[in-house]
């Protein structure tokens, strides 16, 4: 039976990003994937993920991604692949029912961080965001903008790609196209099962995405929600070229997670803006995932986001695509050592926010395997918040 110092189930954002740190550390690893990432079954296919150093989701992530904006230069330079597009962020809220003192408007809590962090950025109002910014020109005059020039979006399929090439020229082995059905665990380290094989490690991570509850169980299956989500290309109008002069963005513009959708620039040769809401109402199962966007889906997107609110874009999709979070009970991740198997780390760190950390935590959990412990505080992350469901 093969042994590693450290093995890796679900090399996707996470995963790729683990193994990379602890091959590139030195260490014997091993990873497992049932698919061959990247791939488009679980949550982080596509070209795009947002990166923003101001994380309006809590103060907590703002020194992972600063980590994650350094390692995707690193990154970088070691593969010339081009991964983190610094393409400046717009954060901003447009709605005629707008509070200025509304401490819950993911704009005004952008700001609010960014202050407190000296995160470099500007705070625009109606005419400044219409000047800088034509695809806004129908915002209200009240309208509140953030832009942070160090944001953009990240490459989520090459980042991967890149991390699983490095890692194996570090001599890490990648086991992929294999599912784990088991792991166990005693005083001396794991044992990991999958279709063809038996590993055995010191140390394990498991970074299973959607398939995370059905791996674990109990408590994880109670507590980790598989969320399908639709992504819509629309084309841009005859003659509009937003190339270089938009933004990524997230515009709230209502109530609820109607009303709010991100978007990102327009990228050379493609003639459409990628824009997206989020849904927490249709949970779904990795297995049963219905991934077809029906032409109804795509009217109501244009008639409830777009129309109105983004200038120069028709009603024509002319791409859509579906792709899955793995949500929390608080929308905010789950890393923690597993309650019951030894030697054993679990991340989860997605419900939608988790690919701008993800080379940071891969750089973390690697620090658990080798040190037990990570240099991020990871603390609030933990299972215990949870103690009582
Ligand atoms: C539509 C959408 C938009 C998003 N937008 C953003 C954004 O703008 N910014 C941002 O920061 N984040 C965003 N996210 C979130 C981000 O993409 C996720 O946090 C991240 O991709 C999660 O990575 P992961 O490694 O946990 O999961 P995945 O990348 O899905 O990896 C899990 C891996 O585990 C493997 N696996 C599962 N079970 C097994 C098993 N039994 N045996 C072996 N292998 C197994 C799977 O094949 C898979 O490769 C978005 C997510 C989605 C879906």
């Amino acid at each position: 039976m093969q042994r590693y110092e450290s093995l890796v189930i679900g090399l996707g954002a996470m995963g790729a990003a683990t193994v990379y740190q602890l091959a590139k550390a030195g260490v014997k690893v091993a990873g497992i994937d049932r698919h061959h990432p990247p791939h488009t079954f679980g949550s982080s296919h596509g070209d795009t993920r947002i990166t923003r150093l101001s994380v309006g989701e809590g103060a907590q992530y703002v020194p992972i991604v600063r980590n994650s904006h350094r390692i995707w230069r690193e990154l970088e330079a070691l593969s010339g692949e081009a991964l983190f597009e610094q393409s400046g962020l717009l954060v901003l809220t447009s709605r005629d029912d707008f509070d200025p003192s509304d401490e819950s408007d993911f704009t005004l809590r952008t700001i609010g961080l960014a202050r407190t962090y000296g995160i470099d950025h500007e705070v625009l109002d109606a005419t400044q965001i219409r000047q800088r910014f034509p695809q806004f020109a129908q915002v209200v005059d009240s309208a509140i903008g953030y832009y942070e020039p160090e944001g953009g979006f990240v490459r989520p399929e090459r980042c991967i790609d890149v991390q699983l090439k490095l890692a194996e020229q570090h001599g890490a082995t990648l086991y992929k196209g294999e599912t784990v059905t088991e792991i166990q665990s005693d005083e001396h380290g794991v044992t990991v099962t999958t279709d063809r094989r038996t590993l055995q490690a010191d140390k394990l991570v498991v970074s299973a995405g959607n398939w995370m509850g059905g791996l674990l169980s109990t408590p994880f299956d109670r507590l980790l929600s598989v969320y399908p989500q639709r992504l819509f290309w629309f084309e841009l109008e005859p003659g509009v070229d937003l190339v270089g002069k938009s933004p990524t963005y997230i515009l709230t513009h209502g109530q609820g997670e109607e009303g709010i959708h991100y978007g990102f620039p327009a990228l050379p040769g493609e003639g459409s803006l990628k824009i997206a809401t989020a849904q927490y109402h249709t949970p779904s199962t990795p297995e049963t995932l219905d991934r077809t966007v029906s032409a109804a889906q795509e009217r109501q997107m244009y008639e409830q986001q777009v129309q109105g609110r983004i200038a120069g874009v028709t009603a024509k999709v002319v791409k859509s695509a579906v792709c899955a979070y793995t949500v929390t009970p608080d929308h905010h991740f789950i890393i923690d050592e597993h309650p019951t198997l030894q030697h054993t780390l679990v991340a989860s760190p997605c419900s939608g926010h988790g690919f701008k950390h993800s080379a940071a935590l891969g750089e973390a959990f690697a620090q658990w395997c080798i040190q037990g412990a990570s240099d991020l505080d990871l603390s609030s992350f933990s299972l215990k918040r949870f103690a009582s469901r």
